[in-house]
């Protein structure tokens, strides 16, 4: 240990919430750090479930902060949140280090629905802990506590089988892009941060079904995704009778690839698609989601089964979404939920939102509430007799807005 830090006892805070506000998380945990002014201390919890009360400080004296994690300490590692597990997140930082993380108990607080604090997918800030090896009253530190200080001992992460240093999440940072799910009256945030959906749809075996394509995108629509569109299974298709379709999906700014997890066509336009991007797989099975997988970077789909087994033997099988990272930089997340896509539930009158080639014509329908399927006077079905909206598109509409195109 250095000279100019000396360790402290201090008496663990016993209340250190502070009454819930309504929507800043962030600004809540910065001015609880302020207050408490322990941000520039390191710290070691040496927390045995809730007997402890008592935590030990390593302080700089100078308050300089120049140690790496006096540094780490101040500042929070940053890191993407993984999976979660139970109460645990497992956060892999910047650097590529993973920790298993609890959660701040202020941010548990101020979150009206705690299972969706801290989510897959969160961009979090987080403090490395260590647990204490020495007796509870050792002031000085023994040189293996120094060594497990500065480079977090690993430890059998409970339940995960993985060997994981450990650390508490302070802040989560604001989400973009959150693939959500009714769960009873509730919203659950089942991932947070995806940039972008693949829909993977199978040209033949199983065939080619259009309105399921156009559910797809509404539900990509309704979710703040960008998506794309993999037709897959291209060896076995003529891609000349393709045409029309790829080019109304083209029209609408909308990504297509097609491919080919057999003979590797479209793969690396594929890998291209994903670099540097969090995206969902989502598809009917035997679409050929694990081959594309793949193909992308062998191994990956066996990744994405492993867990899903691991999961089914837990009690909240289908909730759990993980990110599982590429080669070539960015993420796939996989949904066990999300595959069938069966997370969204549209109210009827939403439906039209959800199809961006309406949009220019909705607001020309003589009634304001023109629901696009009787009325006299709609601009939608003036536009589709016109060919301005493809009649395909159309149909996926009627079929969802009568809630009759299912799987
Ligand atoms: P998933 O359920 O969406 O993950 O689909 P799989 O990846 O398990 O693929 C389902 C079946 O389709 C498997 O028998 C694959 O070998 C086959 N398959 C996947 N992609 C292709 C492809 O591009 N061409 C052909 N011919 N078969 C494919
Ligand atoms: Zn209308």
């Amino acid at each position: 240990m250095s000279k100019d830090k000396k360790k402290v006892r201090v008496e663990m805070r016993k209340n250190r919430t502070k009454p819930p506000r309504e929507n800043d998380l962030t600004r809540d945990y910065q001015a609880d750090a302020t207050s408490t002014d322990d941000s520039k201390a390191s710290e070691r919890v040496r927390a045995k479930g809730d007997l402890s009360r008592y935590r030990t400080v390593t302080q700089d004296d100078a308050n300089t902060g120049t140690g790496q994690l006096t540094g780490d300490a101040a500042e929070g590692i940053r890191g993407r949140v993984i999976r979660v597990h139970g109460l645990a997140s497992v956060v892999e930082a910047d650097d590529g280090r993973i920790f298993r993380c609890a959660i701040r108990r202020l941010l548990k607080t101020m979150a009206t629905d705690e299972r969706s604090v801290v989510t897959t997918g969160d961009v979090v800030w987080f403090r490395p802990v260590v647990t204490g090896v020495g007796s509870q009253e050792s002031v000085e530190e023994s040189e293996p506590e120094r060594q497990a200080r500065d480079k977090p001992e690993p430890r059998l992460a409970l339940g995960l089988g993985l060997p994981t240093p450990e650390g508490m999440i302070e802040r989560v940072e604001p989400r973009h892009g959150v693939l959500t799910r009714a769960s009873r009256r509730r919203e659950q945030v089942l991932v947070a941060n995806v940039d972008q959906v693949a829909i993977v749809i199978s040209l033949v075996q199983p065939t080619l079904k259009p309105h399921l394509i156009d559910r797809y995108l509404a539900a990509a629509e309704k979710g703040g995704l960008s998506p794309v569109l993999l037709l897959n299974k291209i060896d076995l298709a003529d891609a000349a009778q393709l045409q029309p379709l790829i080019g109304s999906y083209a029209q609408l700014g909308i990504p297509v690839l097609l491919t080919s997890a057999r003979t590797g066509v479209g793969i690396e336009r594929l890998r291209e698609q994903l670099r540097g991007r969090s995206t969902v797989f989502s598809g009917q099975s035997g679409v050929g989601k694990s081959s594309l997988l793949n193909a992308v970077q062998p191994g990956l789909a066996l990744s994405v089964k492993t867990v899903s087994e691991v999961n089914n033997k837990g009690r909240h099988t289908t909730t759990y979404a993980q990110l599982l990272k590429l080669e070539t930089g960015g993420w796939v997340v996989d949904t066990p939920g999300v595959r069938q896509l069966q997370l969204w539930d549209v109210r009827a009158e939403e439906v039209e939102g959800y199809f961006r080639d309406f949009r220019p014509f909705v607001a020309l329908c003589e009634f304001p509430d023109c629901t696009h399927t009787h009325e006299s006077g709609c601009a939608v079905k003036t536009a589709v007799t016109r060919s301005q909206i493809s009649s395909r598109r159309y149909h996926s509409y009627l079929g969802m807005f009568h809630g009759t195109a299912t799987e």
